[in-house]
């Protein structure tokens, strides 16, 4: 039951890609090119699970082409989880287009803090 489970996942995978297939982009921007109006939204200010809320560091990737329908907000999200690692990220359009915020608490490494 578990390698069917298994076979079925991968095969759905691949149905996805087929249907759908964009090629989304991150490179990592610095934090100095963005509008710092933006920055102060986009800023975490505390970690929900240790109460950590001294400088919580913060990269931004900017995401190309940006993301429009659901179907790419999905495939972005698992391009996030895959090539950067996180499972959360926070979405900004600002003057470069979208832009995506992850942010990792340093003390407890949870992607929970706002
Ligand atoms: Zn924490």
């Amino acid at each position: 039951m578990r390698t069917f489970a298994h076979g079925f996942n991968r095969f759905r995978s691949g149905e996805a890609l087929m249907i759908n297939p964009i090629k989304i982009q991150l490179s990592k921007i610095e934090k100095n090119t963005i509008d710092p109006e933006m920055l102060a939204f986009a800023a975490p200010i505390k970690c929900i699970h240790c109460y950590f809320n001294d400088y919580i560091p913060t990269q931004f990737y900017l995401v190309t082409p940006g993301v429009e329908t659901y179907d790419e907000h999905d495939e972005l999200s698992r391009i996030v989880r895959g090539q950067l690692g996180h499972n959360k990220f926070t979405s900004m359009y600002c003057d470069l287009g979208d832009v995506i915020c992850v942010t990792r608490c340093p003390q407890c490494g949870s992607e929970d803090v706002f």
